[in-house]
């Protein structure tokens, strides 16, 4: 009956200014491979949307793309109505618009971890220091490392570096936030106070893609299930209807190894 929904959501599509992040038709090769094929995808404001899919699919790269760590080939990617540009100063500006949170957390190791969230803001968003320290303590105390301001990133724990990273990309005021596997590099018992905060992070309407092996996490806070194999979105859905009534042969294969 009903096909494969592609970029809308159950309540059919948004009006243009709900769009957050758009991409249409995005090719992607490296070499040979064709590591993101015909990729449409809209996601509108306040969504929450988690990719999910093999290793090898495509989706880190497809994060790299919407905020610019990787060109494409052919398609286009625009942050709300704007054009992602191959270079230059606006492109700078879309990027601060777009956080990013990686497995490893990429923090600044020789700088406390009250400046690792100051300095883009000084250097990127030219915030004074008093002010930038000011939001940096205050988004430290939201993502529960209050206490540990002044300690460098070594003398944390994987959960607590995780949540500075997501402290460091918030101070940016972005409008979207990309989560590429952000508890896999971590002890089982630090996954949750990292996936704690990204829920309350979507409780607060916050625009969030997530790549995530965390199925609990993406039954519980994701708007869509997007499902990526051999660089194509194979499927997307509201996460109940994915997660028990998956459509394609690929899905319900992935699922059944994983569940
Ligand atoms: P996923 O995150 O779903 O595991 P990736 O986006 O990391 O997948 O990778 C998709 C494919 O592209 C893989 O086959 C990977 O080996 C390849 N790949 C990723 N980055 C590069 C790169 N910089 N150069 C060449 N191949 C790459
Ligand atoms: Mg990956």
């Amino acid at each position: 009956m009903s096909e494969v929904s592609v970029t809308k959501n159950a309540e059919g599509p948004a009006p243009a200014g709900d769009q957050l992040v758009v991409l249409d038709n995005v090719n992607k090769h490296f070499g040979a491979l064709h590591v993101l094929q015909d990729i449409d995808l809209t996601i509108n404001r306040g969504e929450v949307v988690v990719v999910i899919g093999p290793s090898g699919s495509g989706k880190s790269t497809l994060c790299r793309t919407i905020n610019r760590l990787e060109t494409v080939d052919s398609g286009s990617i625009a942050i709300d109505g704007k054009p992602l540009p191959q270079e230059g100063r606006e492109l700078a500006r879309l990027r601060a618009d777009v956080g990013m949170v990686f497995q490893s957390f990429n923090l600044f190791a020789h700088k406390t971890v009250l400046e690792n969230v100051m300095l883009g803001q000084i250097k990127v968003r030219k915030t004074d220091k008093a002010e930038a320290a000011k939001k940096a303590r205050a988004l430290l105390d939201r993502v529960g490392v209050g206490t540990q301001a002044d300690k460098y990133p070594a003398q944390l724990s994987g959960g607590q570096q995780q949540r500075v990273a997501i402290a460091r990309a918030l101070a940016m005021d972005p409008k979207v936030m990309l989560f590429d596997e952000p508890t896999s590099a971590l002890d089982p018992e630090m996954i949750n106070e990292v996936l704690d905060v990204m829920q309350q992070l979507a409780r607060d309407g916050m625009t969030m893609v997530v790549v995530t092996h965390e199925m609990g996490f993406a039954r519980s806070a994701a708007n869509r299930v997007v499902f990526m194999a051999d660089g194509r979105i194979i499927e997307e859905a509201e996460p109940n209807q994915f997660f028990n009534n998956p459509r394609s042969d690929r899905a319900k294969d992935f699922l059944s190894k994983i569940l």
